[in-house]
């Protein structure tokens, strides 16, 4: 026999509740601003914004909504990020695509954008750009919504995050200005790809990269959300944190042309290290961006 209990749904008054009790067991799980999360899930399971939780005077969540709802709080509870949650991540005014195999954007990296803007402007004439280490592809896709005559290359070592990437690139109606190569930073611009295709030696314009930069040591030191479930391809610089840098700085003069730039994000402690390398390997450094925390987090290069 059907019960009551089975055909039940959860009306505005109960949601109240069910919401207070999500929210505690986020917070027992260390998660600090629980409420706001467990509305943001609330909202998302029901095709809904956060802001009609609070509009609607009359709500219903209906027993599947409660049972994919309840999952994802335990997912949550499990100190699983919330943007693998919803799959999504905003990052420069664009919702980017994000998976368990690609980095989540970070809002410092938007300095490195800033960066470019201040540094370079917007050139008149299409520029070529390859961003190393694209992961969701949020750089490349920016730019190329950015610079509508810009060329771009986008390369990673990961397939899966490539997939990601090309799906964010034609999300944002860019993907017909953007190559997405599999391999090791410049790598796969030396060598012919499928069309045939090879960059001249000395013709980009500019090269960024938010390389992995983590110390490996420090990797079990990070927050469960990163240390847990974050992709440790896209985290582990070595054991300095430096390896990426140490292969990059080299690498991207034979591609740069005179004057053109190189815009890395580094992590805490060591704009002053990459700067000394840069310095070493022949690249004249420019600046030192700091983020909002008063950390220096971008190093802009430019090629003499
Ligand atoms: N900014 C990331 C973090 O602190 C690291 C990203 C990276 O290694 N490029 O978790």
């Amino acid at each position: 026999m059907k019960t009551d209990a089975m055909n039940s749904t959860e009306t505005t008054q109960d949601i109240q509740a069910l919401l207070r009790a999500a929210s505690r067991s986020l917070t027992r799980a260390g998660i600090p601003d629980s409420r706001r999360e467990v509305e943001t899930m609330l909202a998302h399971v029901m095709g809904l914004t956060r802001l009609d939780l609070y509009r609607a005077d009359a709500l219903v969540l209906d027993s599947d909504q409660q049972t994919v709802f309840n999952g994802l709080i335990r997912r949550r509870a499990d100190r699983e990020p919330l943007q693998y949650i919803l799959g999504a991540q905003e990052f420069w005014g664009l919702e980017f695509r994000v998976t368990p195999e690609t980095l989540i954007p970070r809002p410092e990296t938007e300095l490195l954008i800033e960066a470019v803007l201040e540094h370079f402007g917007k050139p008149e004439t299409p520029i070529t750009l390859a961003d190393l280490c694209t992961g969701t592809g949020c750089l490349a896709v920016a730019f190329a919504t950015l610079y509508p005559t810009a060329r771009l290359f986008a390369t990673d070592l990961s397939s899966a995050a490539l997939g990601v990437a090309r799906f964010n690139a034609s999300r944002h109606g860019v993907d017909g200005r953007i190559k997405f190569l599999e391999g090791d930073l410049m790598e796969p611009l030396a060598k012919p790809n499928g069309d045939g295709f090879k960059i001249r030696p000395h013709s980009v314009d500019l090269v960024l990269s938010n390389p992995p930069y983590i110390p490996t040591d420090e990797l079990s030191t990070l927050q469960p959300e990163v240390r847990l479930h974050e992709p440790r391809l896209a985290l582990d610089g070595g054991p300095d944190g430096l390896d990426y840098y140490r292969r990059i700085l080299p690498r991207a003069l034979d591609f740069l042309r005179p004057g053109g730039g190189l815009f890395l994000e580094v992590g805490i402690g060591q704009a002053t290290p990459v700067s000394a390398m840069a310095r070493q390997a022949g690249w004249r450094v420019d600046r030192i961006k700091k983020d909002l925390g008063n950390i220096d987090r971008v190093v802009v290069l430019t090629k003499p």
